[in-house]
């Protein structure tokens, strides 16, 4: 486990999804093969690996073929059953390790992390049984959370009374969940921490993020809203959430400011996030060369921002102007005719409302000049 994994290893990688394909084509430019673990046949990472094992994630033989292919091995989706990187460490080095993944797996046992860790967070309730329900009203009102599964604001609900909780507990099929205090933010913002076997950490700068119905929509960097000094606390709170969790990989928290100005954290992903990917084209670093050098065991070099940048997701919405029933392609060529567009689609056959296909990073001297190349792509994408 000492010696750094050099280019020519192999790497796997659990999850064949856009964030494993990015890692794979990090992988791939320094020269080391690749293998994905992913049920689906037609997979983004899939598809773009030396070699695809298609089987589920929790498939004795397809782990066991993925431990033998690979050198070491890292995941880009966190719903990846704990017990099946358990059961890879047996064979190989695994990073992202399977008790860190399981702490941000479940959204009651990250919150006891951020306690743990002295990083503030939302006030909240766990809700496993009816009488929780009447003892988490306080907190009214509130955002009632599954404990597990949740992404892109799936399995979440907003709740103002103790009829509407009980009653979207319900919907939830009671399940295990959080209830949360809403809180009055007056931003969102994420950081991106990469932490190596000996301790060292680097950091991607703090970005600025918009959701659009529980999905991020754009990502801004330099933060336009962020002093210096609540980047600094949300990078310190990050490299804090990671050591004392003595995580080895690429790990993103969300940031809450509210209107006071203070910072409260808000989930953290074990591995490369949406919000990370302007990094590809405005950093000299990316947080899935983050993830290759943490995982290889190679030196961490702090990534250092050479563009402005603004992200932009491409939903598959973009697809279906004016609620058309048939998708249509959009304007490409109009939004590449734009300075410093980089296009990033992930090789999805199949648009579907709400699906990620893709993401867009304008890059620019200044930020100003990235928000107005922004304005233009989506004028031009409808
Ligand atoms: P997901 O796992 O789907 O990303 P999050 O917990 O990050 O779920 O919630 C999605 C979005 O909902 C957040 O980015 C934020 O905009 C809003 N939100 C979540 N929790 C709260 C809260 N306690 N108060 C106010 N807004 C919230
Ligand atoms: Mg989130």
């Amino acid at each position: 486990m000492n010696a750094p994994l050099l280019p020519g290893a192999a790497l796997g990688v659990m999850g064949g999804g856009q964030l494993g394909r990015m890692f794979v084509h990090a992988a791939q430019t320094m020269g080391y093969r690749t293998v994905v673990l992913e049920p689906d046949a037609t997979s983004p990472a899939g598809l773009v690996a030396h070699r695809h094992v298609a089987a589920a994630y929790t498939d004795a033989a397809g782990l066991a073929e993925l431990a033998s292919a690979c050198d070491a091995v890292t995941t880009e989706f966190e719903n990846v059953p704990a017990d099946s990187l358990r059961t890879l460490a047996e064979r190989v080095p695994v990073a992202q390790a399977a008790a860190a993944v399981e702490i941000c797996q479940d959204r009651a046992a990250e919150k006891r992390h951020f306690q743990r860790s002295g990083v503030p967070c939302a006030p909240f309730a766990t809700i496993e049984h009816e009488a929780d329900l009447a003892a988490a009203a306080a907190l009214l009102p509130g955002i009632l959370k599954t404990a597990r599964l949740g992404y892109d604001g799936k399995g979440q609900a907003s709740v103002a009374t103790t009829e509407e909780l009980a009653a979207a507990w319900q919907r939830l099929g009671r399940a295990a969940c959080v209830l949360e205090k809403r809180l009055p933010l007056a931003l969102e913002l994420s950081v991106i921490v990469a932490r190596g076997r000996d301790g060292a950490l680097v950091h991607l700068p703090v970005q600025q993020n918009l959701h659009r119905d529980g999905i991020l929509a754009v990502t801004q960097v330099p933060a336009p809203g962020v002093s210096p000094e609540l980047a600094a606390q949300a990078v310190d709170c990050a490299g804090r959430l990671a050591a004392s969790m003595d995580y080895v990989g690429v790990l993103c928290v969300e940031f809450f400011v509210l209107a006071d100005g203070s910072l409260v954290a808000n989930e953290m992903a074990p591995r490369p996030h949406n919000s990370g990917h302007y990094s590809l084209d405005a950093c000299d670093v990316s947080q899935f060369e983050l993830q290759l050098r943490t995982l290889a065991g190679l030196p961490l070099a702090a990534p250092r921002l050479h563009s402005a940048a603004v992200m932009l997701n491409l939903l598959g919405d973009l697809w279906f102007p004016d609620g058309t029933a048939e998708p249509r392609t959009p304007d490409w060529a109009g939004v590449l005719a734009l300075p410093g567009v980089a296009l990033h689609l992930y090789g999805k056959t199949d648009a579907r409302r709400g699906r990620k296909m893709g993401h867009l990073t304008v890059t620019a001297a200044d930020a100003e000049s990235a928000r107005a190349t922004a304005l233009r792509v989506c004028e031009c994408l409808g």
